[in-house]
């Protein structure tokens, strides 16, 4: 009998047999049947110190049974301030302020609305934002406006907002890059969005550090405010906490979800400065922020975050991150020369390459093919279209030489 769930990224109703996940533990998740298969993508990059962290775990249990839902609009609670303060204090001046979320696709919305509320409420309204050619910022229609457009959105195109677009700092041709954000700043935008170091959706691309910076310096200069999307490069993914302190740079505004609560239930938040933050209060109440969600700030969630804090400060989390970067580097080496394989790169726990030049695109026959290879081998892999990564929980350990040789013997099949 098929499934009547309605399945993202599957064909669904050609019934496509998909595993039945019925417990994970680590980096291992086990099939109802009891196969065992190792989670190379942390679960859609969200479960950065495994499954089942007993500490996030004993967090969710207990607070699931003290208070687990309260209205976040005139009432508050215990998880949700000390989560507020504690990572406040682990964030760089100026981000003072927190709004919770659910989501990284809402965190962006947040985001967005600030940027946009920000001008509105100082009564110079501004409304352009400019985005990173093959950025990705989540699948509703505001983040899909300020990402990439493609065959995943196709449908939806006349409704998306006009946004301006910089192209990606390509090496050797940078310059164009900061030119065009140059250009783009003179008719005063609202803002500029970017995923720090790594374009991930839009197939892992990276850039340099200084190129972060010099884009931060251009949007200063011009007033212009500036968005870090950290969604998926924050919690030590790319080698620091975030992508943006390789280049010495603090947002206006951050957004945080995924490895926010250690993977374990979803939480998103957007960081604000003062400035943002002050530009919406008033007496008569006018300027207020109008966003909410029922499940904002969810105690369950806040706290799993705050076992995911104490994580972060008690147990070695950054050299778990080194290890892996180290692992992952010398793996790759050995793959990298292998005929098939192009672009081989490195940006802290996360390898990517591309397979074949020629079907880049989310419909490569690649993608599907290759995670079937892998799944029915023990390995949980997602290629976006001709583009195969690794973004391991930070606990894998050995797992991740049984990750590379089932790759290896993809890449030497027929
Ligand atoms: N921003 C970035 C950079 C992302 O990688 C993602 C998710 N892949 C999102 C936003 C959207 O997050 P979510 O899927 O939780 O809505």
């Amino acid at each position: 009998m098929t499934s009547p769930i309605w399945h993202p990224f599957t064909q669904h109703g050609l019934a496509e047999p998909i595993p039945l996940i019925a417990r994970a533990e680590g980096a291992a998740l086990y099939t109802r049947e009891g196969v065992r298969i190792i989670d190379a993508i942390s679960s859609w990059w969200v479960t950065t110190h495994g499954h089942a962290h007993p500490k996030i775990v004993a967090a969710i249990a207990e607070q699931a049974g003290r208070l687990d839902q309260i209205i976040f609009a005139g009432y508050t609670h215990e998880p949700a301030e000390t989560l507020a303060r504690a990572l406040i204090a682990m964030m760089p001046d100026p981000l003072a302020h927190i709004f919770f979320s659910d989501s990284g696709s809402t965190s962006v919305e947040v985001a967005l609305k600030m940027s946009l509320g920000f001008w509105a409420n100082r009564g110079a309204p501004r409304h352009r934002i400019v985005v990173m050619e093959h950025s990705y910022h989540g699948d509703t229609i505001g983040a899909m406006s300020v990402g990439a457009r493609g065959v995943f959105n196709q449908p939806y195109a006349p409704l998306l907002f006009d946004v301006a677009t910089i192209p990606f700092p390509e090496a050797g041709a940078e310059q164009a890059t900061l030119d065009a954000l140059e250009a783009n700043c003179r008719d005063a935008p609202a803002a500029l969005i970017v995923e720090p170091l790594i374009l991930g959706a839009g197939g892992m691309k990276i850039y340099a550090p200084a190129m972060l910076a010099e884009m931060r310096a251009i949007c200063a200069r011009h007033g212009v405010l500036f968005i870090a999307d950290e969604v998926m490069t924050g919690w030590g993914r790319t080698g620091t906490l975030l992508a943006c302190t390789q280049a010495g740079i603090v947002p206006d505004i951050l957004c945080l979800s995924k490895g926010l609560t250690g993977g374990a239930v979803p939480l998103a938040v957007t960081l604000a400065t003062p400035e943002i933050f002050d530009a919406h209060l008033s007496s008569d109440r006018a300027r207020m922020f109008f966003h909410s969600s029922s499940y904002t700030a969810n105690p369950i969630a806040c706290a799993a975050a705050n076992a995911n804090l104490a994580i972060w400060r008690d147990e070695p989390v950054l050299d778990r991150v080194a290890e892996v970067e180290r692992s992952q580097r010398a793996l790759l080496a050995a793959i990298a020369d292998h005929s098939k394989v192009v672009n081989a790169r490195q940006l802290g726990t996360i390898t990517a390459f591309e397979v074949d030049e020629r079907s880049g695109n989310y419909l490569s026959p690649i993608a599907p093919r290759l995670a079937a290879f892998c799944r029915d081998r023990g390995v949980l892999l997602r290629p976006l279209g001709n583009t195969i990564y690794v973004m391991p929980p930070y606990c894998i350990g050995d797992d991740l030489d049984t990750v590379y040789a089932v790759i290896e013997a993809y890449l030497s099949a027929d």
